[in-house]
């Protein structure tokens, strides 16, 4: 039986997660839930998985939480701290990290610390603190498995490998909406339209990540850190099916890819019973079905985030921290309609520009950063 702590468990991976958890009784067993504000579903959460302790993003939810239960309740925490105490519960063996956006950061890098296995879906913890993250990993040993599901058909296809023999990663990208769209159609795209993802469903920040393609930015200094590549061993390949998740290619030629229906389900739960497989309930992929698989590279012209990414990686030190706070400020701006959805890469590429990259010794560093970033782009905002 295997004890876990959800972190985000209300969200398009939490949810996906505990489907995985309810179909397999006999493996898992849920001890602590974190959650942002959604307390309907975190509450039939609680009734149906009985974790032991639950935290929830403040005070004045706590207590609404609590009203809203009845019978055993578990200990309910909250804040910064309830979801550290989520994260580093004692009889936790396994945290799935699926908080979206920077904020997942601290809680992740406590399970880390207190020598948890972690399933990491919080794709911004390694693009905003990624050296110190692996540091982490390797000091306290602990595993950490990829949930992005482009990681983890790179970890299934590296597996037996060596590391010296691999060319390059290639991340596969479907597009998002707009991939055909010309600049000019581009600028007059709806927060609707932007949520409308062709193959995936997800939750709205990483949406629209999708739709600029920094999704795909994040994810390549994601890879970066997870499997120790440089920047220039990383491709992105449009690939608008979503069939192939990614492919590793090697130095002979050979290139070794996974392959699989778009569900989430089937990378997360690789991450939680890995080396071994389970039924997932995703459909089974039936290539006769399909009329083609398509490959196209990447138009950094009309999707600049993908360039920003790696011109921030190639920057390293705080520079990813800041491209991923300008962003998150730009995406809300741009869901709430204050911004237009060009505007997203605009507004993180100023915020760059205003950024001089410095080393980040430690968590508390990359929070000051990310803080910086945030306000930088708030400023842009107004202007
Ligand atoms: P989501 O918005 O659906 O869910 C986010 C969860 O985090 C919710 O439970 C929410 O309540 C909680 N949360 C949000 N802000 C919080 C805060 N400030 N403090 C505490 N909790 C907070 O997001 P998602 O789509 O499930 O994505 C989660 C993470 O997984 C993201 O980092 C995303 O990039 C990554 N990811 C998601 C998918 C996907 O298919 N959804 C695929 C790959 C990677
Ligand atoms: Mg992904």
């Amino acid at each position: 039986m295997k004890k876990l702590s959800i972190l985000g468990s209300t969200g398009s991976i939490g949810v996906s997660t505990l489907e995985i958890v309810a179909a397999h009784p006999d493996r898992f067993k849920v001890v602590a839930l974190s959650a942002g504000s959604n307390l309907e579903l975190l509450c039939e959460q609680i009734e149906r998985f009985s974790p032991q302790l639950v935290a929830v993003i403040s005070e004045e939810s706590a207590i609404k939480l609590g009203s809203m239960l009845s019978g055993k309740k578990p200990e309910i925490f909250f804040g910064v701290s309830g979801m550290i105490a989520v994260a580093t519960i004692a009889e936790s063996e396994l945290v799935v990290a699926a908080i979206v956006g920077a904020a997942g950061l601290v809680p992740t890098a406590a399970a880390i610390k207190a020598g948890k296995d972690v399933a990491l879906a919080n794709k911004e913890t390694l693009v905003t603190a990624g050296h110190l993250i692996m540091g982490m990993v390797k000091e306290k040993g602990i595993n950490l498995y990829p949930v992005d599901s482009e990681h983890s058909a790179v970890f299934q296809s590296i597996q037996g490998q060596r590391r010296a023999d691999v060319r390059r990663i290639i991340l596969t990208a479907s597009g998002g909406p707009f991939f055909g769209y010309p600049m000019e159609k581009l600028s007059r795209v709806t927060v609707k339209e932007a949520l409308n993802h062709p193959n995936w469903s997800m939750g709205r920040k990483i949406t629209i990540d999708s739709a600029t393609m920094m999704n795909k930015g994040l994810e390549v200094i994601e890879a970066r850190w997870l499997f120790d590549m440089p920047a220039e061993k990383i491709s992105v390949h449009i690939h608008p099916q979503s069939i192939i998740h990614s492919m590793v290619e090697y130095v002979d030629g050979c290139v070794m890819a996974q392959l699989g229906v778009p569900d989430m389900k089937a990378p997360i739960a690789y991450a939680l019973t890995y080396p071994e497989r389970v039924g997932t309930g995703v459909k089974p992929l039936d290539l006769t079905e399909l009329s083609g698989l398509t490959f196209f590279h990447p138009d950094c012209s009309r999707f600049p985030a993908l360039r920003l990414a790696y011109q921030a990686l190639k920057a390293g030190e705080s520079m990813p921290t800041v491209l991923n706070a300008a962003n998150e400020v730009a995406v809300e701006a741009f869901l709430e309609g204050r911004i237009k959805f060009v505007d997203i890469p605009a507004v993180i590429e100023k915020t760059m520009d205003l950024h001089s990259p410095q080393g980040l010794a430690s968590i508390e560093d990359v929070l000051l950063v990310d803080r910086w970033g945030r306000e930088k782009a708030h400023e842009i905002l107004r202007f």
